[in-house]
């Protein structure tokens, strides 16, 4: 389960936990059985659940970056 944030977090919504930290990373989202691996997302993590947390912004830049690999992967097989 993921979370949507909408200003500065100061503890986990699942465990209300302290230990939570801002990381920049790859997030992998499965979009029709494909793994798509989507760079430089801001977003929370929990060190004490590992639950991660996401802003809405992130969740757009997300989405964005399916799309475009997702269209991509189409016109390859449409081309082919
Ligand atoms: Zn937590």
């Amino acid at each position: 389960m993921e979370f949507i944030i909408r200003d500065v977090l100061k503890n986990c919504p699942i465990c209300d936990s302290h230990r939570i930290k801002r990381v920049e990373g790859t997030v992998k989202r499965k979009i029709r059985r494909k793994v798509i691996r989507i760079p430089k997302v801001i977003y929370w993590v929990c060190e004490s659940c590992g639950e991660k947390i996401f802003f809405p912004d992130s969740l757009k830049q997300m989405r964005t970056y399916v799309k475009q690999h997702a269209d991509l992967e189409t016109e390859r097989l449409q081309t082919s």
